[in-house]
């Protein structure tokens, strides 16, 4: 809830005519409490989670022809049903575990200083702030990946995420509640060391859900914007990772590829595509084996 009754009132205290965003937003905040607008990232995690995979959906169920050079397991087919399964299954633990984990959050935002106030952050601080979260998570979840796919945290854990070897977009989010649990630890790190607004905070959830989403989404477009973001993993080198599955230990980073290459867990995109293609079929043919193959342990 805004300390202010009226816009008048708000320019006053900020010395300042309020832009037309801080106008939309005082308009919309002023008499919401917090808490009532902190829930707005359950909703908004819903929609991102229903919403978001039905064009790869669509894509995947329509099987056009010149989008299917794009898919990087093309063997590998789910059903209507499989979908629906897999949403399913990712609403229950949305239902049992993502929403109530963000009520049960909201102590530790207001710790933290998410702020839901006036002024509305500037376009520069959002950007920075994003590229902040986006490194700390990407540093934080590689080493939790990781520690995944050691024997223990495998077979008790991880596995759900890997039970699907050839991903899609809903399966994004498919994981043991546990895994939900800990690797909301690395999301939500960064706004806790740079604190932010709470319309940074959502637009740095929705980020790396859609950028999650696109990761597990199975195709490869040239198109995809991530292709121009320098060090970007995408699918393919996430793909890669789960097609090996629980003997994987190769292209564990969430987002950037910088962890595998210092780390010397990564496995070049280009040649996941190679191996990735032995498993094309052409007009009821494999395609031929190329020769040369990695040398490389996954
Ligand atoms: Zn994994
Ligand atoms: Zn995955």
């Amino acid at each position: 809830m805004l300390p202010y009754r009226t816009i008048h009132e708000a320019e006053r205290a900020l010395g300042r005519i309020l832009t037309y965003t801080e106008t939309l937003w005082f308009n919309y905040s002023a008499n919401k409490s917090n808490f009532f607008i902190y829930c707005h990232t359950i909703l908004l995690l819903f929609l991102i989670f229903s919403l978001a995979p039905l064009p790869f959906v669509v894509v995947e169920l329509m099987r056009l022809r010149s989008l299917e050079k794009f898919k990087i397991q093309p063997v590998v087919r789910l059903s209507p049903g499989d979908m629906c399964k897999c949403y399913k299954d990712v609403m229950l633990l949305f239902c049992y575990v993502v929403g109530p984990l963000q009520i049960l959050s909201y102590p530790s935002i207001q710790m933290v200083g998410i702020r839901m106030g006036l002024p509305l952050p500037s376009g520069w601080e959002i950007v920075m702030q994003l590229l902040v979260y986006f490194l700390i998570e990407d540093y934080t979840n590689y080493w939790i990946h990781r520690f995944l796919h050691g024997k223990w945290g495998y077979e008790n854990i991880h596995h759900v995420h890997h039970e699907y070897t050839a991903p899609i977009a809903f399966a994004s989010p498919y994981a043991h509640w546990a895994e939900i649990l800990i690797l909301g630890i690395p999301s939500f790190l960064g706004p806790a060391i740079a604190p932010c607004h709470i319309l940074t905070f959502w637009l740095w959830i929705a980020l790396r859900q859609m950028e999650a989403l696109e990761t597990h989404s199975g195709y490869d477009f040239p198109w995809s914007v991530s292709k121009y973001i320098p060090f970007y993993g995408g699918a393919v080198h996430h793909d890669y990772h789960h097609y090996v599955g629980g003997q994987s230990h190769n292209n564990f980073a969430s987002v950037f590829t910088y962890c595998d290459y210092i780390y010397g867990t990564d496995k070049f995109p280009g040649l996941a595509i190679y191996q990735l293609k032995q498993l094309r079929k052409d007009d009821g043919q494999l395609e031929a084996v190329p020769s040369q193959a990695s040398s490389k342990s996954d």
